[in-house]
């Protein structure tokens, strides 16, 4: 193993600088539990017994980066190998970051606080352009030099993967090799690969070409792209002995990859906080703006039954409340509502609730609605795209907008109250007549919603077209900046005018979007300029800076209308062109020519293939699951059966379908596999046997899916439980270690999420979203220990609560341990109304232990201590010494200080700064409070 960190979670072994987070830094960023790691779920090997150390980096902050599925199941598939650890790490905010620069501090990893640059392989995820420049600010933070040919033998190998590395050139330079498509099989290798090297003593050279033989692996610094006098590139070289066109892998059966189910779980709000289990891989909807589905190609399902097994998996090691089926596009999912009607019946009783991010309208169901509204409204996702027949058929995206229009009235008739719809603007051949009728399906919609909503309300989100590689439209010019503004305002006056809520994307970020999505090796310098002129998180709104871009394009000599704007030829040699998706580019420039007269490509999941060129139709091919018909044993189809036979869907006289067109070309190479092993009384069984259930009602990337309100599911709720069978407990925790930094909140979440794992037996309140009733005493300054935290919890009889208070001690992280459960009566009062004072043990550094105790001595002496208190922007004048009842010496250096609780207005941190100062208010700089002892109207707590 490499010299790398201790595993104590505080210092790097590196040369440069310590990775330590230490107090004084955490109590100076906003959200310190984005730099904490300990989670529960978190991998924490032990890194003398591995071979490799992998960083896995989502190059944004951890909000944003925990929300990502894909490094998910990379992080499970790398720690379930013996000789392994894969550690995760996240770009991070700008106080972080001067904070880690003024300390001379290198990045780490959030489990075993590896420095970046001792790790054996760093891989990014690049899942949107507008994080190309954090990749450069990890690297930087990490002490790694930026580009590939800089690196040495003792550097990490920088590897990246996700749908951004389909044209990868913009940064290609930074990255030693690409992961091209399904990575769970290709990163498996490629680590051991690096692993066995790091084992000679052969050359960084060796093992970057030993890479490339790696299916799915491209190597840039191999391939030499060469420009024509205008800028145009002429042609991509490889290396000798390699081929011109590198392949995506595949993973052809989706139900036999893994799918880790064990994962940490974020103590923030992170954008996506719930359990994701991929359903489906790839779409073969042909929506010709979407790079996804054409990179993702074929469409590959997993079986309803091991869904369900995730699922299930998935929320007991967990406790998240939600989990979500991700998909490109849930509703084709054939097995889509008896599997979302058998998950409910599973998961109903815990009040977890479901969420399908990614819902075409059309393939929405009364049955869908019902299921998805059992336990909590979640939402839907309305993406008409374009406004009009005419530029939908330009996108292949064509819909009914009478059954639309009557989709969107079905689901505020079950409850919803609100809905959102998405459409881009900028699309190729747009006019404003195109956008006008934007305007008016947004108002035939609200007119319908509110016949049986009264407020119902309707908001348009827009977001600018950039053309993606490997799509037809990578032909297409993107519309300019003035162009877009003009656009959005033209929206902005007429939808508010109709009524409807209009929300648009920034228009800036779209420009450095269209340059890193068609952009070549060129744009590297562009980028590192930018970055060394204060580019980061350009995703965000508030960070996008603008002048360090421009500088970028100034000192590079590049124009981002030659990337976004220009004409391009049929034949004109693209920087992507070496990358091989599997389709062909003939047919792509060929749909490209049929989107302009408004063509129509089939789903080939359901109608003939097209030959675009993916399957193999021997291993790769589209794998669907149908249920099968009614009585029937489940059997396997064939393709030339399932034509003939049972769609779920069609079969359902409740599923609304979309009229579809005919398809274009014949030749269809479909391979059906039916659900197998139905458990018995399963709602997908009871669907196999006719059984069905009557339908009754149901619901970022940045941004969120729309959010709906709901009515309370009054059914779920049991606070009407009698007392007799109740029981109310009172729990002591403490607070300790880097978990002081934890908010109060996020210590609530911990709490919840632990009762789920353990199922409990808790009561239920009434709510939009159901939760236990977990009440907690007052919040603790974050920063400070404790060991006399409190909440209660109610719970149903019969309980052990000996047996209850074991198991909870088992699911908390160490360092938020529980230290007491006893019972209480339920109809006391809450905790937080008999609190009386707390006592707080302040331990001064040594070496100002004289200057402590002199200022204890000042301050015990006054009959007064007026100070100035500020809250919610307004200032007040407060005596705090009254609420200070004791000051007592406890050892050299420590002194109790007890301090009425709900006393004249002035908080902890008042008094401390009062007293001893700052650095004693913050707890840094060698101070420490812990809260330690509590004072009820009873007199002192056990
Ligand atoms: S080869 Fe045929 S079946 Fe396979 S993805 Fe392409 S069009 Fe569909």
């Amino acid at each position: 193993m490499r010299n790398r960190c201790s595993t104590d979670g505080s210092v790097s072994s590196t040369s440069a600088g310590s990775v330590l987070l230490d107090s004084e830094l955490l109590s100076a960023v906003q959200k310190p539990s984005r730099y904490l790691g300990g989670e529960v779920g978190q991998v924490r090997k032990n890194l003398t017994e591995v071979r490799s150390v992998v960083g896995l980096c989502y190059p944004d902050l951890y909000e944003i980066g925990m929300s990502h599925i894909g490094l998910r199941i990379l992080y499970g598939i790398l720690n379930d190998l013996p000789d392994v650890a894969a550690e995760r790490v996240y770009a991070v905010a700008p106080d972080m970051e001067s904070g880690l620069r003024g300390r001379d501090a290198r990045l780490a990893t959030l489990e075993n606080r590896v420095a970046l640059a001792d790790l054996d392989v760093l891989g990014f995820t690049l899942q949107y352009e507008l994080s190309y420049s954090n990749i450069l600010q990890v690297l930087d933070l990490g002490g790694i030099p930026f580009r590939s040919a800089q690196r040495r033998r003792e550097h990490p190998v920088v590897i990246a993967g996700g749908p951004c590395a389909f044209n990868s050139e913009p940064i290609a330079p930074f990255l030693d090799a690409v992961c091209l498509g399904d990575g769970e099989q290709t990163v498996v290798e490629l680590v051991q690969v690096v692993a066995d090297w790091r084992a000679t003593s052969k050359s960084r050279q060796w093992l970057l070409r030993r890479l490339a033989d790696v299916p799915g692996v491209y190597v840039p610094s191999l391939y030499t792209p060469h420009y024509h006098a205008d800028g145009r590139v002429a042609a991509i070289e490889p290396a000798p002995g390699l081929p011109a066109r590198v392949a995506k892998a595949i993973v052809s059966d989706l139900d036999a990859a893994p799918y880790p189910t064990s994962t940490p779980v974020p103590f923030m709000d992170v954008v996506h906080d719930r359990v994701g289990v991929e359903i489906q891989r790839g779409c073969m909807r042909g929506c010709r703006f979407c790079q996804a589905g054409y990179i993702y190609r074929p469409e590959r399902q997993r079986s309803p039954e091991t869904v369900q097994k995730l699922v299930r998996s998935a929320l007991k090691k967990t406790g998240i409340e939600e989990y979500s089926l991700l998909s490109l596009s849930a509703g084709d999912y054939n097995c889509v509502e008896p599997l979302l009607t058998s998950l409910m019946d599973e998961h109903e009783q815990r009040r977890s609730s479901i969420s399908l991010p990614s819902m075409r309208l059309e393939t929405l169901s009364p049955g869908i609605m019902e299921q998805v509204g059992r336990v909590r409204k979640t939402s839907f996702t309305v993406a008409p795209e374009a406004g009009s027949d005419r530029l939908r058929s330009v996108i292949n995206k064509v819909i009914d907008e009478d059954v639309l229009v009557d989709m969107v009235d079905e689901v505020f008739r079950r409850g919803w109250r609100s809905l959102k719809f998405y459409f881009m603007l900028g699309l190729p051949t747009e006019q404003y007549d195109d956008l006008s009728a934007i305007v008016d399906l947004g108002s035939r919609c609200l007119a319908r919603a509110r016949r049986s909503v009264r407020g119902a309300g309707i908001t348009v989100s827009v977001s600018s077209f950039v053309p993606k590689s490997h799509t037809p439209f990578q032909w297409a010019p993107q519309i300019d900046l003035d162009e877009i503004r003009a656009r959005q305002d033209f929206l902005r006056t007429e939808l508010r005018r109709a009524g409807l809520g209009f929300r648009y994307h920034e228009s800036r970020s779209s420009v450095m979007e269209g340059v890193f999505s068609r952009g070549d090796r060129r744009c590297a310098d562009l980028l590192e300029s930018a970055y060394r002129a204060g580019a980061r998180l350009d995703g965000w709104q508030e960070h996008l800076d603008e002048a360090a871009w421009a500088k970028g394009f100034e000192q590079t000599g590049l124009d981002a209308r030659f990337y976004n704007q220009r004409h391009r030829d049929g034949d004109e040699v693209f920087p992507w062109d070496h990358i091989d998706i599997g389709m062909e580019r003939k047919w792509l420039w060929e749909d490209w020519q049929d989107a302009l007269e408004g063509g129509f490509v089939p789903d080939c999941s359901d109608d003939p293939c097209y030959d675009c060129g993916v399957c193999d139709h021997k291993e790769v091919h589209n794998r669907i699951y149908v249920s099968p018909e009614p009585g029937a044993a489940p059997q396997h189809r064939d393709r030339q059966r399932l034509r003939g036979s049972v769609d779920y869907r069609k079969q359902d006289p409740q599923f609304v379908a979309m009229p579809r067109p005919p398809g274009r070309k014949s030749n269809n190479a479909v391979d059906a596999v039916p659900s197998q092993g139905l458990a018995p009384g399963s709602a997908i069984a009871r669907a196999a046997a006719g059984q069905r259930e009557e339908d009754s009602g149901r619901g970022p990337q940045r941004p969120k899916p729309p959010s709906v309100e709901s009515e309370d599911p009054a059914d779920l709720c049991d606070t009407r439980l009698p007392v007799a069978e109740r029981l109310k407990v009172e729990i002591r925790y403490g607070k300790r270690g880097q978990l002081r930094f934890l908010g109060h909140l996020e210590v609530m979440k911990v709490f919840l999420r632990a009762l789920r794992r353990l199922e409990a037996p808790v009561i239920w309140n009434r709510g939009f979203r159901p939760a236990p009733r977990l009440g907690f005493g007052p919040a603790l300054a974050a920063g400070f220990g404790s060991t006399c935290e409190f909440a209660e919890l109610e719970l149903k009889r019969p309980l052990d609560v000996n047996l209850f208070a074991e198991q909870l001690k088992q699911e908390m992280p160490d360092e938020l341990p529980v230290l007491a459960v006893r019972e209480v009566p339920v109809k006391g009062r809450a905790v937080a109304a008999r609190i009386t004072a707390w006592g707080y043990r302040v331990d001064a550094p040594m070496a100002l232990f004289g200057e402590a105790r002199k200022a204890v001595e000042e301050f015990l002496a006054c009959a007064t201590v007026p100070i100035e208190v500020s809250r919610k922007g307004k200032t007040r004048n407060v005596d705090i010494r009254p609420a200070v009842q004791a000051l007592d010496e406890v050892g050299d250096g420590s002194w109790l200080l007890k301090v009425q609780f709900g006393g004249p207005g002035a908080r902890i941190r008042d008094v401390l700064r009062a007293i001893w100062g700052e650095h004693a208010a913050r707890s840094v700089k060698g101070w420490a409070v812990t809260r330690v002892e509590t004072w009820f109207d009873q007199g002192a707590d056990a």
